[in-house]
């Protein structure tokens, strides 16, 4: 299948490691010009080269907080700068802490906030101009599979990402006259780092192993594992791609079947 991705400018955002990482190279494979960002300045270079070398494609790389409005603001300039354009947007950030609603601070909650709906509309107005003036965008939000069922203790982000997907049908509402599509991916449970911080917090609290939290998570999906970086990088592509090129304001579930709805 040709997904006419080649020599695309694809912006990942929080792409040094997990989810983001995989995106950014799965977007390399495809022969696009890729812009990440992460605030952990050597393990973002470090991701960029290996992607650089191993898809012989430009790969941009900048540290910063993607909660600071003004920094994606210059990013987003200099990414356009330098390839002449931005034409998919991948926004991503670290996911909230594991917490119940009495245990959640209010700083917790404006956390949250800047950290996962924020700062998907700090990316959205700097990129949404540059996509007009081409009249050809992608904008792919990562959210989670809360969007769609609320998962135990992770009440910031099963209230939080909610807004972004209001966002996201909005914004497919409002500039799909302008050829931009804008989708939500949400990914059940991946194997990365933070699935790993998750497991600690969840075997603190119950008292199982972290081996048990996980196979329990993988034994609730009907696929009966995990899910693999690469297999939510692999959607988001597709959803940039020509081949999805009549879907927008969707939420599109990377889950391993996890979720129990129709
Ligand atoms: P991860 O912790 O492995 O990677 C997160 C990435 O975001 C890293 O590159 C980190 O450096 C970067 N980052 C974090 N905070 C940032 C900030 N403020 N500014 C810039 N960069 C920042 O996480 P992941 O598992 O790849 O998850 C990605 C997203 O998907 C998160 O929002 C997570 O909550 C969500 N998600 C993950 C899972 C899962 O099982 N892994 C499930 C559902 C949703």
């Amino acid at each position: 299948m040709n997904l006419g991705l080649k020599d695309r400018v694809a912006l990942v955002a929080a792409s040094s490691q997990g989810i983001g990482r995989a995106t950014a190279e799965a977007f390399a494979a495809e022969g696009c010009r890729v812009a990440m960002c992460a605030r952990n300045q050597q393990t973002l270079q470090a991701a960029a080269e290996k992607i650089r070398k191993r898809h012989n494609v430009d790969v941009l790389a900048e540290a910063f907080d993607v909660t600071n409005a003004s920094a994606v603001s210059r990013f987003v300039a200099s990414v356009a700068n330098k390839f002449g354009g931005i034409d998919v947007c991948v926004t991503n950030a670290g996911g909230p802490p594991a917490k119940g609603f009495l245990a959640a601070t209010l700083e917790d909650w404006q956390r949250a906030l800047e950290l996962n709906f924020l700062s998907t509309v700090y990316f959205a107005r700097d990129v949404i101009p540059h996509m007009q003036r081409k009249r050809w965008g992608r904008i792919i939000t990562i959210t989670s599979i809360t969007t769609k069922q609320p998962v135990t203790d992770l009440v910031l982000s099963n209230a939080v990402r909610a807004g972004v997907v209001g966002l996201v049908k909005s914004l497919a509402n409002e500039f799909g006259k302008d050829g931009i599509l804008v989708n939500n991916v949400g990914p059940g449970f991946t194997a990365t780092d933070r699935l790993k911080e998750l497991a600690v917090s969840r075997s603190s609290a119950s008292g199982k192993t972290e081996q048990e939290i996980f196979d329990g998570w993988a034994a609730d999906a009907p696929l009966k594992r995990l899910g693999e970086p690469r297999e939510v990088a692999e959607t988001i592509v597709w959803l940039a791609s020509e081949s999805a090129s009549y879907i927008t304001g969707q939420t599109i579930l990377v889950d391993g079947g996890m979720y129990k709805g129709l």
